[in-house]
Order: C-alpha cells, then structure tokens, then sequence
C-alpha cells in the first residue's frame, strides 16, 4: 500500500540495491554526484513519524535530511536530537515571513532566534522552506532582504539547486502526481517532468535503473502511516484538505 511504512521501505531496498546513492542535502550540496538520491524529509506535523523514518533509515545504513519547523507542532528537542546521533542531517523548515504577516524586521528576528535555538542542540548547515498554503506570503522572498549566507547557512533546496538538472519528486498533499492542483506551495522551478503516480511506478524505475539522476526525494513523514486503520484516517483527513486547497487554487488563479 502506498504511503505505508512498507512501502517506504521498499523504496529505500530499491534504492540500495541500485547504482544510485541516497544521501543527505548538505553532502550533496557539498559534493554534487550524477548518482546522488537525496532523501529529504519535511517535518510539518507528528514529529514521532520523522523519528521512525529516521530509525528505519538507519537500521539500513541511509542517511536523510530532516527539516524541522520550529513550532509546537514540531519542534521536539529529543526528537531532533535522537535523529542527529544517527547521523542524519538537521536543518531549519522556516517559515518567518507568513508568520509574522509579512512583515520583514519581526520576520528575520524571528528566523534567528529560532535558528540559535536549534543550534543550541544540533549543528545547522542548510534550511528549507515551509510552504504554507493559507498563507499570501511566500516564506523564501526573507531572503530577497537578507541572506542567510550571513547566518552561516550553506545552502536552501528551493534556491540552490538548478532543478532542469535533478529530478524532484515529492509526495505532498499526500499524491505523487506533478500537476496536482492540491499541491500549492512545494513546487521547484523548472522542475523536470515524470510520470510517477504512485510508489510502485518509482521503485520500478529506480530497478530497472532508467530513473533520472540525480534526484530528490521530498517525503512528509507524517503522510505515512504504520498500521491499516491509521491509514484510512489520513487518507480521510487528506481528501479534505486537498478539496480546500484546490479551490484556494483555483480563486488565485
Ligand atoms: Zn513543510
């Protein structure tokens, strides 16, 4: 079944077998590989889920990227630490600006605050946006005012990477569709096109070794779920959400 923990660790089995290379952002970053698969893990909500991928992730001997938001809902310093000792990357889901309503001085004040406080637990190289999708604001226009080069930040996923030459493929909103109209935010420019619409399609790809390389993962730990019944509520809760944020789309358009 899509979006179960099975599932997820068939695609990472596939991808050890293959000739690709699943890797954090920042090793990437640091020394770009044509194999390179970089898993990355947005941590939007249920901080438990991130931990669990994490574990099973390193039970396989595959470092991951784990971007955290830094409120309530997420921001678990056990959590985040655990991940780190298993040698996973940490980095910063921020999303000042839609927080602070635009407004740019608060939105930087807060984005440090909240950095220093992750760097009170964990080393911190590399942030992510959070696309909020209520939101008019559009976290990553911070740095058109500012530029985290200055916060000792090596590298941001939606700016520093050239997508017309890596694949991405997310699984927000719960599809893995590219022209998903529920999906608002977590979209690359330039993104190269694929025809995946569900796990199986991947992984199938990735053994027979005619996937694009290098590639991105984007997977939202707390989509996936580890037992049946939880899996129907998500898919439930996800159907709705899904219908809202098309119609927000669809009134923007
Ligand atoms: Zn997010």
């Amino acid at each position: 079944m899509d979006f179960s923990f099975e599932a997820y660790r068939k695609l990472l089995t596939a991808l050890q077998k293959s000739d690709l290379n699943p890797t954090t952002f920042i090793s990437y970053f640091e020394n770009p590989t044509e194999n390179a698969a970089i898993i990355r893990h947005d941590v939007d909500r249920r901080p438990l889920h991130g931990l669990k991928f994490g574990e099973l992730e390193k039970e396989m001997g595959i470092t991951a990227t784990y971007y955290f938001r830094a409120g309530s809902c997420c921001y678990n310093e056990k959590i985040i630490k655990a991940l780190s000792d298993m040698g996973h990357e940490i980095g910063y889901h921020y999303e000042n600006l839609g927080q602070m309503n635009g407004n740019y001085e608060k939105a930087i004040t807060d984005f440090e605050n909240n950095l220093s406080r992750f760097r009170k637990l964990v080393d911190i190289k590399t942030i992510c946006m959070h696309g909020l999708p209520m939101s008019p604001y559009d976290n990553k226009d911070l740095w058109q005012k500012y530029d985290y080069r200055d916060y000792d930040i090596q590298a941001e996923p939606f700016i520093d990477i050239d997508y017309r030459h890596l694949l991405y493929i997310t699984d927000a909103s719960r599809t893995w569709r590219q022209d998903s109209k529920a999906n608002l935010r977590d979209k690359v420019a330039n993104a190269i096109s694929h025809p995946y619409l569900n796990i199986y399609d991947i992984i199938k790809d990735i053994e027979q070794q005619s996937i694009h390389q290098p590639l991105m993962f984007n997977i939202h730990p707390h989509n996936w779920s580890f037992h049946f019944l939880q899996h129907v509520q998500l898919l439930a809760w996800q159907s709705a959400k899904n219908m809202v944020k098309s119609i927000i789309n669809r009134v923007r358009r």
